[in-house]
């Protein structure tokens, strides 16, 4: 048995997502809310005789405990697997090896950072060269509570301050590179990276500190200068003061993103716990997708002076995540949280509390800008908008949009229609030109000899390719296929994807590569092209049929419960959908429904 098996075996679905979602019973199934998407009737299933969940809202996904911890976290198969077989008490053995030595690589690089983090901070505290930074702290109203939680620091202006500490620590030279703590020198040798400055040690959500922000003190450039990229800190990704925030965030099922360190502290100082810091202009998705794993609601802070053009483009970044419900607070000119904060908390809190959605934000700085008279200006401002709508993926909220925009510029909705139909299928041809990743569906204990077969011939015969096109990983049940199968999409034509698949998957690789085939397949280009036409037909038939029998079991329930809600149409609308796809199915495959 594979350890995947294994791990599915030993761990109870039903369990694993209520640890997460409140489940409620419904029939022989759970439901609840879903935890991907907003939403205020449960579309979110979880059926425990598959053991598989399916979201019949928003997302109209579903898939395994693997994919559900994967979407859940962040993470990606193998450290779901690495996560759900210790919690199985499954022993991963020699599969364990390469994961742990670049963990210790990393645990490492923690250490050393935490260790500087300690130095900085015993300096901002004691060293008689940080009284300038204590005074700025000072004069910024930073308290020593709010210095000690968020354990500022402060680098001397000397060139081997932490470099000479570290060293007679025991740390290697190397590692202190690695971890952007020092900065090579092209002739040999290194040198501190920060000096003279105010420290922000950035922390991840465990509150492992992955990297650092240093300011200056004085008038000169640059203001602010951040860790590099290394393997623990990525810039894009963090969110200064998320693992302070966390807790707030997730009580409070809201979060609130400033730009910089200064805001942070002080919200925090003052109270409003769930603020977290984006360290730069503007947001990024990843950014994003870490807060979605706390909230689905965020509120953007913005400045007025540069709010206008960004907020369109960031309200893209946010609303790419179509299920954030995203807010903008609008700033008094010239003024950051920071100040607002600290001089006028009832006004700050007044701003909270009046926050608008982003779109509606996006609109009034669009459509305030243009000469509504003028059709040019009405043509300009639909091209800046309509990306936005297009990502609105609700389509009740997307229509909503699009009577706004052609009421506010006073044109007919259906030129709005047809620009937005056109912007769709622009997408959809560049979508299918990249390999489209979409989520995963349940893996049934039994591995699918249907998809193996198909799995073989399209790694086996690469011109086969083209016709794998209509497959999206949905049709593999199998947790192994679907993730090899996900690999090879995203690979190009004869790129190693040994290299690419996790570890625990190269057995089963090695199994695809090797299956043999009957003759006829092997000696005939024409029979194979036949014969994984027939498997992608059957593949996609037994999709349908999984999806029609899993909304069937969620149909009865709202049935039961006597309800016609909103939820329940919702549910017909889709049932409708996939019934019609297995027409199409039957049709193709020459056949009558009745005639199976
Ligand atoms: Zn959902």
């Amino acid at each position: 048995m594979s350890v995947i098996t294994e791990v599915k075996q030993r761990l109870d679905i039903v369990e694993l997502v209520s640890e997460h979602v409140t489940l409620q019973k419904a029939g022989r199934n759970f439901k609840g809310l879903c935890p991907f998407h907003s939403e205020k009737h449960a579309s979110f299933f979880v059926f425990p005789a598959q053991q598989s969940w399916h979201c019949f809202g928003a997302c109209a996904t579903g898939g395994d405990i693997f994919s559900f911890i994967m979407k859940k976290e962040g993470i990606d198969f193998g450290q779901a697997l690495r996560l759900l077989a210790k919690r199985g008490g499954v022993a991963l053995g020699s599969l364990e090896a390469p994961s742990k030595a670049e963990d210790q690589r990393k645990e490492r690089l923690f250490q050393l950072n935490e260790a500087a983090a300690e130095y900085y901070h015993h300096l901002l505290s004691s060293a008689r060269a940080a009284e300038a930074a204590r005074s700025y702290l000072a004069r910024r109203k930073i308290t020593l509570e709010t210095t000690k939680e968020f354990r500022l620091g402060f680098c001397p202006d000397a060139w081997e301050t932490l470099k000479s500490y570290l060293l007679g620590k025991g740390y290697p030279e190397k590692e202190l590179v690695e971890a952007g703590l020092l900065i090579e020198k092209e002739e040999g040798g290194s040198y501190d990276r920060f000096r003279n400055r105010l420290l922000f040690p950035i922390c991840d959500i465990q509150g492992r500190v992955t990297g650092f922000g240093a300011r200056v003190l004085d008038d000169s450039l640059p203001k602010y200068i951040n860790s590099p990229q290394t393997p623990i800190f990525d810039k894009s990704t963090s969110l200064y003061g998320v693992d302070r925030a966390k807790s707030a965030i997730r009580n409070k099922n809201s979060a609130i993103i400033v730009e910089g360190y200064m805001d942070v502290l002080t919200a925090h100082q003052h109270d409003w716990r769930n603020v977290v810091g984006s360290m730069g202009t503007s947001l990024t998705e990843k950014q994003v997708e870490g807060i979605r794993r706390l909230t689905s609601n965020v509120t953007l802070a913005l400045d007025a002076d540069l709010a206008g053009e960004e907020a369109t483009l960031r309200g893209k970044a946010i609303l790419a995540y179509s299920n954030v419900e995203a807010n903008v607070i609008l700033l008094p000119p010239g003024k950051d949280p920071d100040e607002v904060i600290r001089e006028d908390p009832p006004l700050w809190l007044k701003l909270v509390e009046q926050a608008m959605p982003i779109m509606g934000f996006a609109f009034q700085s669009v459509i305030g800008k243009v000469d509504i008279n003028r059709a040019k200006d009405k043509a300009l401002a639909v091209q800046r908008l309509l990306p936005s709508i297009h990502e609105i993926k609700d389509p009740v909220q997307q229509s909503h949009y699009v009577k706004k925009l052609a009421g506010e510029l006073r044109i007919e909705e259906s030129a709005i229609r047809v620009a937005l139909r056109e912007l769709t299928a622009g997408q959809k041809r560049l979508q299918r030109s990249r390999a489209p990743q979409r989520s995963q569906l349940v893996c049934q204990l039994v591995s699918s000899r249907l998809e193996e077969h198909c799995l073989a011939l399209l790694l086996q015969y690469p011109e086969l390719r083209p016709l794998a096109r209509e497959l999206s990983s949905e049709h593999f049940e199998c947790t192994e296929n679907r993730e090899v199968f996900v690999h090879w999409q995203r690979s190009s034509e004869g790129s190693n994807l040994g290299s690419q698949l996790d570890s625990s998957l190269i057995e089963h690789l090695h199994y695809l590569v090797g299956k043999d085939f009957p003759p006829a397949i092997r000696e005939s280009e024409r029979t194979r092209h036949f014969d994984l036409a027939d498997c992608i037909l059957r593949l996609q038939e037994r999709l349908s049929r999984k999806l029609e029998t899993e909304k069937e079991a969620a149909l009865e329930i709202e049935r039961e419960k006597g309800g016609i809600c909103s939820e329940l149409s919702k549910l017909e609308e889709q049932g409708i959908d996939s019934g019609q796809q297995l027409q199409d199915i039957f049709v193709k495959r020459g056949r009558k429904p009745w005639m199976q």
